[in-house]
């Protein structure tokens, strides 16, 4: 089966990863590095110690309890952590009475074990129309087996598997998983190379065309696009991406998801700084976007979703 992926969350009662209520399962790392990703803890692929500062009342004890002497109480009383030191162990975390300190990321259980764990809102599921996602940070980044293993037992059981990805990744990690996923949510993020390169560090040439060999598989597909002001709203770039998708995959169902900030406090938490310049396209701007697509030939557009 290979390495065992790590996971950093597991979200039950979702309305927003694929149809009816779903559990998602969060898989840590990602080959992008979205400049508005709004789970800065999910993008590096190791474990990371998140630290709310705010709260701390530089009591000591997480002090006295590192073994790697990673951290000390700084010039404000409050507790500093020197990232090059921490193995995020965890050591320090269930002490604080102020719950200032969290670790991301755990090794995922054995796919039988973390089924047996799903299986528990199946009701939920089946009343919904619902399912497990997987997503992540980018869940086939990490994958060597485990999710095909997964996502085989969650169907041998009658449950239904979406996958939310990037498409960063070598199409053959898609390909294997094509007979157990019943919906593909696939993100796209900008037509142009050069500008996607500028906002994720990554070209979009595998994800673009990924996108083209998983439409022609005859998978259920719905493209997710990310709509950030003012990086991708702009209509030349809506335009540029509506040519691309009619040119790779024709008119398939279209979510476009309205940028938010709600993950500025988690950058904080890891000694990163939040964007500040980005902002959420106005509504009368996404019903444009939203018009356009559907102008072009697109039946199934939702903001949101
Ligand atoms: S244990 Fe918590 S409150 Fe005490 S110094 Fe550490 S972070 Fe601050
Ligand atoms: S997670 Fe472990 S290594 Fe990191 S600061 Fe806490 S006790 Fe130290
Ligand atoms: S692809 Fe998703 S998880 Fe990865 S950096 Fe971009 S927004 Fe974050």
């Amino acid at each position: 089966m290979g390495t065992t992926p790590t996971i950093f969350n597991i979200q039950r009662f979702s309305t927003h990863d694929g149809p009816g209520i779903r559990t998602t399962v969060f898989f840590k790392g990602c080959p992008l590095r979205c400049a508005w990703c709004h789970n800065p803890e999910s993008q590096s692929y190791a474990p990371e110690l998140l630290v709310d500062s705010s709260r701390c009342t530089g009591c000591g004890m997480c002090v006295e309890a590192c073994p790697e002497g990673a951290i000390a109480l700084g010039e404000d009383g409050r507790a500093r952590l020197d990232r090059d030191r921490c193995r995020a162990c965890g050591e320090c975390v269930d002490l604080c009475a102020q719950g200032c300190r969290e670790v991301a990321g755990e090794p995922a259980a054995e796919p039988r074990e973390l089924v047996e764990q799903l299986l528990r809102d199946r009701s939920f599921f089946e009343r919904s129309g619902g399912g497990v996602t997987l997503s992540g940070g980018e869940c086939l980044a990490q994958d060597e087996g485990y999710l095909a293993e997964l996502c085989s037992r969650l169907h041998a059981r009658g449950i239904r598997v979406a996958i939310d990805t990037c498409g960063d990744v070598p199409w053959e990690r898609i390909e294997r998983l094509l007979p157990d996923v019943d919906l593909w949510l696939y993100d796209i993020k900008a037509a142009d190379d050069v500008l996607h390169r500028r906002l994720t560090g990554s070209s979009n040439m595998r994800i673009w065309d990924n996108l083209g060999h998983l439409a022609r598989s005859g998978a259920a597909v719905r493209v997710r696009m990310p709509l950030v002001s003012p990086v991708n709203d702009d209509m030349a770039c809506i335009d540029a991406t509506i040519r691309l998708l009619l040119e790779r995959v024709g008119t398939v169902p279209v979510s476009l998801l309205p940028y938010h900030a709600a993950g500025n406090g988690k950058y904080r938490r890891l000694d990163r700084v939040p964007r500040e310049d980005f902002r959420v396209p106005a509504d009368d701007e996404l019903a444009s976007i939203r018009d356009r697509f559907l102008d072009a030939g697109f039946s199934d557009v939702e903001i949101g979703g």
